[in-house]
């Protein structure tokens, strides 16, 4: 039987998941590099959160293992280059706190336009500082994006709702892509140049160290406020400190450092119009509970299904890989969701939306049982609605992938099976179709 170390304080649903797969689980608080380096000897598996880093030395140890899975989105706590030369595939849960993220940059948005922590803070101190702590309305306010991703989408779906003007730089969206999300999409210059608030959502790379520093600074308008819950290092600290101090950075909300904790000499404490928060984005019970069961079926597939390492290999080793996996992805999931949503009511415009997105052998196999699909449930009432817990891709060329995708569905309004989840394995084939991506083929996998 495989063996899994999970550490950090997985939620306790990831842990029952991995047990109900068949694997054995040994459950360990955060480790340091030494007792890690003495545990892995004996695993096949290893499930990290944020708090266990994983060093080359802790991997040359780890003579069984043949997956690492990190429960959150970024993997830079784990020397993936190392797990690469001993082929020990890296995964994690990009997605499963997506909301969370949003969610928090619009908290600290929201503190940061009305104050609210200074205010919080000088009531208490027995201050009344109702004039001095006026604040600015987010109503028709430019926010630029860095990073139209999945939590950059979400930012911008809720700024929109607040009736922001939203703007995006992501050098590896299309404009069209972005303008279905009602956000206009420009180049990094006009971004700095014209928001008011700025939010930062890309990963921490080469590329986007210092993304923000000294020079950028400088273009941004006067008062302009930031906000970055994505990674330390993305924003050059020392540069941004000096901004604050000469005024023309009005605020910032961060929750991410370079050094975690931060120092206590750190610049960025000092401020009052500072709002920081310790590495909080994805730190709610939802979240957690999503990317405790995402990197438990990621880590199960791998584990036992025997998924070859090259679809980790195309996720996080090959840096230059990663968008086009991740357009194949998001067509699998999206084909996905649409396969397994409908309101019955409706069968006929979600059967569309499958045959739109379907192409080849799959639409005309899916065009006939659609036909009989429509006449057995045209009456009933019951909905359903897909979600996707886990992608993996299998494999990838050129022009297609084949992606594994782990969905829940979930019935409502049929007698008997009311709010009752159930989770699929689809195999799915996506292809080119001129410029678009296209399903080719779904199977179920047991
Ligand atoms: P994602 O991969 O869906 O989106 C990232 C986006 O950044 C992509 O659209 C990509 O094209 C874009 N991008 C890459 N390089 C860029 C560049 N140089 N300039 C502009 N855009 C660029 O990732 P996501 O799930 O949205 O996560 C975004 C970030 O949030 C990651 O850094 C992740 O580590 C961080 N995160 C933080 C927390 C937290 O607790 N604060 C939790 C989860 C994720």
């Amino acid at each position: 039987m495989k063996r899994v170390l999970v550490t950090d304080a997985l939620q306790a649903v990831g842990v029952d998941a991995l047990r109900k797969h068949g694997l054995e689980v040994d459950v360990a608080a955060a480790l340091d590099e030494r007792a890690l380096t003495d545990r892995l000897g004996e695993y096949e598996g290893l499930i990290v959160r944020s708090a266990t880093k994983v060093s080359r030395a802790a991997i040359a140890a780890a003579t069984r293992l043949e997956v690492i899975g990190r429960a959150g989105a970024g993997v830079d706590t784990i020397d993936v280059e190392a797990a690469t030369e001993r082929g020990i595939i890296v995964m994690n849960t990009p997605g499963g706190n997506t909301t969370a993220v949003a969610e928090h940059t619009l908290a600290l948005l929201l503190a940061l336009a009305r104050r609210v922590t200074v205010a919080d803070a000088t009531l208490k101190a027995g201050r009344w500082e109702k004039n001095r702590l006026q604040g600015v309305e987010l109503l028709g306010k430019t926010l630029g994006i860095l990073g139209l991703g999945r939590i950059g989408a979400e930012v911008a779906r809720r700024a929109l709702g607040f009736r922001m003007q939203v703007i995006a730089y992501d050098p590896y969206l299309t404009r069209e892509a972005a303008e279905r999300l009602g956000v206009s999409s420009v180049e990094l210059d006009e971004l700095l140049a014209r928001s008011d608030f700025i939010t930062i959502h890309t990963p921490l790379t080469g590329d986007t160290r210092h993304l923000i520093g000294e020079a950028e600074l400088a273009r941004m308008k006067p008062g302009v406020r930031l906000i970055n819950c994505a990674r330390g290092g993305i924003i050059d600290e020392e540069a941004l400190a000096r901004g604050l101090a000469s005024g023309h950075v009005g605020g910032a909300g961060i929750d991410v450092f370079e050094q975690e904790p931060p120092p206590a000499d750190h610049p960025l404490l000092r401020f009052e119009q500072v709002v920081l928060t310790p590495h909080l984005g994805a730190a709610t019970d939802e979240a957690q509970s999503a990317v405790a069961l995402a990197i438990a079926a990621v880590v199960a597939i791998c584990a036992l299904l025997g998924v070859s390492g090259w679809m980790a290999w195309q996720h996080h080793n090959v840096v230059q890989e990663r968008q086009r996996a991740a357009a194949y992805t998001a067509t699998a999931r999206q084909g996905v969701i649409n396969l397994t949503s409908l309101d019955f009511n409706k069968a006929k415009e979600g059967v569309q939306r499958v045959l739109d997105s379907a192409t080849g052998e799959f639409k005309d196999d899916f065009q006939r049982r659609a036909e009989d699909f429509e006449s057995v449930v045209k009456d009933s009432k019951a909905v359903t609605e897909g979600s996707v817990a886990a992608t993996a891709v299998e494999s990838m060329n050129n022009d297609s992938a084949v992606v594994l995708v782990l969905a829940n569905e979930r019935i409502t309004n049929i007698a008997g099976a009311k709010d009752q989840p159930r989770t699929f394995r689809f195999r799915v084939s996506v292809v080119h179709d001129g410029d678009q991506l296209k399903l080719s083929k779904v199977e179920f996998v047991l």
